[in-house]
């Protein structure tokens, strides 16, 4: 028998966080332990940077492929500093504007991280994160703590205390849940070791936003056959287990399909899921889907990121076979959601 071990739940207050339970936290974290903590982002699954091993259990404990660098979460710009080899003047402009925030700076790594974090890079992501109780807890745990997401690999991320609980019961000690995340999209990841700052993965801080502050900023759109620089991204993410389609156009035209392929899935009998716009949901009469969760309103981008996640993993609770999703504009954070739908969606992107 598998020998499991019991989960530890804390509900702990987002903006009030109780001392006992960061205490608690804390001395896990500094004894070699994982924990879960929210973050204003999703939640993350952390351990204690400067310890290789313990960096090693969350490669386990994830299912997370060996070369994809975690990054270290900490406290303030003066810890940011002492983890890189360098600190540019971009780097400063950087974490005086976004910081505490949904930005991760790729920089040129120090000597004290072990090679567990940044999966043998020389390059190390770092970032203060602005959840108060993930501020809390590093500053009481006093070491760097590596975080990805605390979710099974290939999982969309968790943006409850209850998805990481669905994911991850029994294989850590400690969850702190704060209940849901206000971002719900990951931090941008942005390379600051070139010429050209370059977004590596889209996400909560969006490029209108760092272009106002940095000038020109690049975006990392690998081509066929060259691996992305942020090796997190060539992984088929977030993905429900259905079959999903992402549909781009008019509104009508994809009502239209959506009906169409509605109509088909019923005659396979096959169950049939629809993520789309507040707008979108009430034109859908003809055939109705099975699940409709409607990620929030066109004009309000940060709700659809803040819903996403939680409406793929409905479509893989509720078991739908077909899950359609709409496409929304590029602007703002509208960049990030489309990335997550397009690799939820397998690229699997169609224009009608
Ligand atoms: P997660 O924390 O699960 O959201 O994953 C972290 C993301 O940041 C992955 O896509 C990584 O590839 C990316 N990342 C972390 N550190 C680096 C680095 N040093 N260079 C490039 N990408 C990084
Ligand atoms: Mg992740």
């Amino acid at each position: 028998m598998k020998w499991e071990l019991k989960t530890k739940r804390v509900y702990i207050d987002a903006t009030q966080p109780d001392e006992a339970s960061l205490i608690e936290a804390a001395s896990l974290l500094q004894q070699g332990a994982l924990v879960a903590f929210p973050t204003e982002t999703v939640y993350g699954l952390g351990a204690n940077a400067l310890d290789g091993a313990a960096c090693a259990k969350i490669f386990q404990v994830k299912g997370r492929p060996q070369d994809n660098p975690l990054i270290v979460h900490v406290a303030d710009q003066k810890a940011a500093e002492g983890l890189s080899a360098v600190w540019p003047e971009i780097a400063e402009r950087c974490a005086q504007k976004f910081w505490p925030g949904p930005l991760t700076l790729v920089l040129p790594k120090g000597p004290a991280l072990p090679d567990e974090v940044t999966a043998g890079l020389n390059t190390v992501g770092i970032r203060i994160p602005s959840h108060p109780v993930a501020l809390a807890l590093l500053r009481k745990a006093g070491v760097p703590v590596a975080a990805p997401s605390a979710n099974l690999s290939g999982k969309p991320s968790p943006t409850s205390g209850s998805h990481v609980w669905q994911d991850l019961q029994g294989e850590i000690p400690l969850l702190l849940d704060a209940g849901t995340c206000a971002v719900g999209l990951e931090s941008t990841v942005l390379d600051l070791s070139g010429s050209v700052p370059t977004i590596l993965r889209p996400g909560g801080i969006s490029r209108e936003q760092l272009e106002d502050v940095l000038g020109e900023v690049r975006i990392d759109r690998p081509l066929e056959g060259r691996a992305p620089k942020a090796p997190g991204m060539k992984y088929r993410h977030y993905a429900p287990k259905g079959e999903m389609i992402l549909l781009q156009g008019s509104r009508e035209k994809i009502l239209q399909r959506m009906e169409d392929e509605i109509s088909k899935a019923h005659r396979r009998l096959k169950k049939v899921g629809i993520l789309c716009t507040l707008e979108s949901a009430p034109f859908l009469h003809e055939q109705l889907p099975d699940l409709l969760f409607v990620l929030g309103s066109e004009e309000r981008p940060e709700e659809v990121a803040s819903n996403l996640f939680e409406g793929l993993r409905l479509c893989d609770s509720q078991e739908m076979d077909i899950i359609l999703a709409e496409a929304i504009e590029e602007g703002g954070v509208g960049m990030a959601v489309m990335n997550r739908l397009e690799k939820a969606a397998g690229h699997r992107l169609i224009r009608v």
